[in-house]
């Protein structure tokens, strides 16, 4: 059965770009709080009241009874940390930090990850070449590209440099619900998917590792750490396929206005 990847009206096009920019905000704001000493939980709290002052609403609250508004990951947890007091934020630690926003109905769902103070070069040319895989895949999606191509962009950054791709989890299509189908791998399936036809809104989310791909989830049901416990990284945008390329939603436009 062939796989259907929905395309958005300008309507929704319009609110999901609303939706982006909050995000967006909202990723400048944390950015700015990063240092020793913050602990997850500000950083939540921090996250919901700017969402919700711009009149959207966290989208990840609630999510299968995710209980935050940001999923905070630090060091060698993937994806998926949960937010606490407890979670303290200490020099040389680099953490990812994913947000969905919900406005008027119409989502946005963008990740990044980023160290606090000094952080070991290693690590970050990790970091670097996360976002970068991120890039390749934004470069060749438009009409006529496939979706395998996004995963075949990802992939190939990844073995450049040698890290470890992360596969149980990836990108998906967005819009009206958080993850809607199709799942978009970020690797070849050797299935090419269905091509991506303008107002298609696709979030690309590669997880690459410092050591092994092998991951597994903790006891709290959620986090998901790598098996070796060396660093992660994650970073994802919203994607609007246009007329002729694309165009991340998630990216900050502008001047902020806070
Ligand atoms: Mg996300
Ligand atoms: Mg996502």
């Amino acid at each position: 059965m062939a796989v259907v990847l929905g395309r958005k009206s300008r309507h929704d096009i319009t609110l999901m770009r609303k939706a982006g920019q909050i995000v967006a905000e909202v990723h400048a704001l944390v950015k700015e709080a990063l240092r020793p000493g913050v602990t997850t939980l500000q950083l939540d709290e921090m996250a919901e009241a700017h969402i919700r002052k711009s009149g959207g609403l966290p989208t990840f609250k609630g999510y299968h009874g995710f209980p935050a508004t940001l999923c905070t990951s630090i060091n060698d947890e993937v994806v998926h940390g949960i937010p606490s007091a407890e979670r303290i934020l200490h020099e040389g630690d680099v953490i990812s930090v994913d947000t969905g926003c919900t406005y008027k109905g119409l989502i946005a769902d963008s990740a990044f990850t980023a160290g606090i103070g000094a952080i070991d070069p290693k690590v970050q040319a990790l970091l670097d070449a996360t976002r970068e895989s991120l890039y390749a895949a934004i470069a060749i999606m438009k009409p006529g590209a496939y979706l395998e191509d996004i995963g075949g962009a990802v992939e190939d950054t990844c073995a450049k440099y040698g890290y470890g791709l992360v596969k149980q989890y990836g990108g998906h299509s967005v819009g009206h619900k958080l993850h809607e189908p199709p799942f978009v791998p970020n690797y070849r399936t050797g299935e090419r998917g269905p091509e991506l036809k303008s107002g298609a809104t696709i979030a690309v989310e590669p997880m690459f590792n410092l050591g092994t791909e092998a991951v597994y989830t903790a006891d709290d049901d959620w986090t998901v750490l790598t098996e070796d416990h060396q660093p992660s990284a994650h970073f994802e945008h919203t994607i609007l396929i246009t007329e002729d390329g694309s165009e991340p939603l998630t990216e900050m436009l502008g001047t902020p206005v806070w």
